[in-house]
């Protein structure tokens, strides 16, 4: 198979910190493979608590004493605008590097640049018409909300479209003032060095933006127990998130977490089944199925069951697999061997927990590259592995239901509470379903479509706090509540009886 490689790939991933390029202050350097050959292709720097310093110390800076946070909302929102015309002009690029370093295939890497130059669109558009509340207490009192930037905020990401879910922290922290250190996901560091180059083009003021590399329990656990970073916006793993809190406790920060999902997709027998074999084969399979939000448990109504397996099934083994780059490609290659390990760990456990009706290990003609083939396991029972446990590749399990109740049984019977997706036709049981169902969000009818204004967060172990449209203002800005006093001071006189 052809193996693509960009041109003018960087000869080595490099820090940003006070608007320069540096290597580690030590020197340190890791591994970076692309997904395709599993070589390494580019070495880069490995940032250690020196390198946290130096980044923290470039944010405090530009907090304390630089323009940014003290910019009026409007100028601000030009620079963000600026940085998302940026990103689009150079969607292609963004796009060619992100498949080349994750795996992800080509059209779907395209929409996750386009949708994070739109992250910074609808920022910019938000905090132009950011209000915020007084309160009048007749002839006493005004009251009102002053809103301040909290500082630097430190901001960790995962793997799974990077660059988008950089956008998605970036956005809100920077429109309302604060400055950040971003710590990249060590599989995936080659677009986030894009930031810079964009972030200096738009009119970032140095210090504002700085991104330190580096592997979590190094980079990243020093930027967690930094005492100048009151606030850690983290995106991943739901153990791993367990870990940062217990970091930052002693430090009391604000904390945002994004944590794993087991989502389900439950398909009743009155729902249009067509439409619901689009959306759960595209919920589990986009995205390579390395997808927060995969709908990775399909529940079925018994009346409907038999046939939409088989057509499930017949779906699966007709998706294109293959070489990312290639505009055809709808499942790329997994984004590491270590993580193509654990999938194909879950393949086999799977074997003996469900029937396999499609995929159950490599695709034919694919020998190199961590290529999985879209795996169906049907008749999952709810104590199987495959149906706890997140997988996070092209692997789902389908279940049978019977009842209403068995299905809101079911679709809770899980650790996680990332999404669910519903589809029926009745109205009333697709609200009631909506409403009971253990969920950050849920969609009904639909595959996992976006308002960018509406809250995005799990609930259980899939997270703690949400962000998306205003509450990502709210987690990015203290509120300060300030109070005036309209006529003399009412207070009780101590000290006066003697
Ligand atoms: P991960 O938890 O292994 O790593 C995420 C980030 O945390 C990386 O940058 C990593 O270097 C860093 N990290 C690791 N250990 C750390 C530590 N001790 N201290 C500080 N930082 C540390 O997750 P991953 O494998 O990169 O991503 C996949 C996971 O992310 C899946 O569980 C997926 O569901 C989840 N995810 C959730 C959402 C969401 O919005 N809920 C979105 C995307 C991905």
């Amino acid at each position: 198979m052809t193996h693509y490689i960009p041109e003018d790939l960087p000869d080595r991933i490099r820090h940003f910190i006070d608007g320069e390029f540096v290597d580690s202050v030590g020197g340190e350097t890791f591994d970076v493979l692309d997904p395709v050959s599993n070589e390494t292709y580019v070495q880069a720097a490995a940032g250690q608590q020196a390198d946290i310093d130096l980044a923290v110390a470039a944010a405090k800076r530009a907090f304390d004493e630089g323009p940014w946070p003290r910019m009026l909302p409007r100028q601000r929102s030009r620079v963000l605008h600026r940085i998302a015309d940026l990103i689009e002009a150079r969607d292609a690029r963004l796009a060619e590097l992100e498949t080349f370093d994750t795996g992800l295939p080509i059209t779907q890497a395209l929409g996750q640049a386009q949708r994070a130059a739109e992250n910074f669109r609808f920022f910019a558009d938000l905090i132009v018409a950011q209000r915020d509340d007084t309160y009048k207490v007749p002839g006493r009192q005004v009251n009102y909300v002053n809103r301040k930037p909290i500082g630097v905020a430190g901001l960790i990401t995962p793997w799974n479209t990077p660059f988008m879910l950089e956008s998605w922290k970036l956005a809100p922290a920077l429109a309302t003032g604060n400055t950040v250190v971003l710590k990249p996901a060590e599989f995936t560091p080659l677009s986030a060095s894009l930031w810079a180059e964009i972030f200096r083009e738009a009119g970032v003021p140095d210090g504002v933006f700085n991104l330190v590399n580096g592997l979590g329990e190094e980079a990243g656990d020093a930027l967690v127990k930094h005492p100048d970073v009151p606030l850690i916006s983290f995106t991943g793993e739901s153990r791993t998130g367990q870990i940062i809190f217990g970091n930052a406790a002693p430090f009391l920060k604000g904390l945002s977490m994004e944590l794993g999902g087991k989502s389900p997709a439950v398909v009743f027998a009155d729902a249009d089944i067509d439409s619901a074999l689009d959306a759960t084969v595209f919920g589990v399979f986009s995205l390579n199925g390395e997808r927060c939000t995969a709908g990775s448990r399909v529940l079925v109504e018994r009346a409907i069951y038999e046939d939409f397996v088989a057509r499930y099934a017949a779906r699966a083994k007709n998706i294109v697999v293959g070489d990312p780059h290639d505009p055809k490609t709808e499942v790329g290659a997994l984004v590491h061997p270590e993580h193509y390990e654990k999938v194909m760990s879950y393949v086999e456990i799977g074997k003996t927990e469900g029937r396999l009706v499609a995929g159950g290990g490599r695709p034919e003609g694919l020998d190199t590259g961590n290529y999985v083939a879209p795996t169906v396991f049907a008749d999952v029972s709810p104590d199987a592995r495959i149906f706890q446990e997140e997988i996070f590749g092209p692997v789902v399990a389908i279940t049978p239901f019977d009842t209403d109740e068995e299905a809101l049984e079911l679709a809770n019977n899980t650790r996680y509470g990332l999404a669910a997706y519903i589809w029926t036709n009745n109205l009333k049981r697709a609200h009631n379903f909506a409403q009971s169902v253990e969920a950050g969000m849920v969609w009904l009818n639909s595959n996992n479509v976006r308002d960018l204004r509406t809250p995005f967060g799990g609930v259980k172990a899939s997270g703690l706090g949400h962000e998306g449209g205003y509450r990502s203002i709210d987690f990015y800005t203290d509120q300060q509540a300030v109070h005036i006093t309209l006529n003399e001071a009412h207070s009780p006189r101590f000290g006066t009886s003697k």
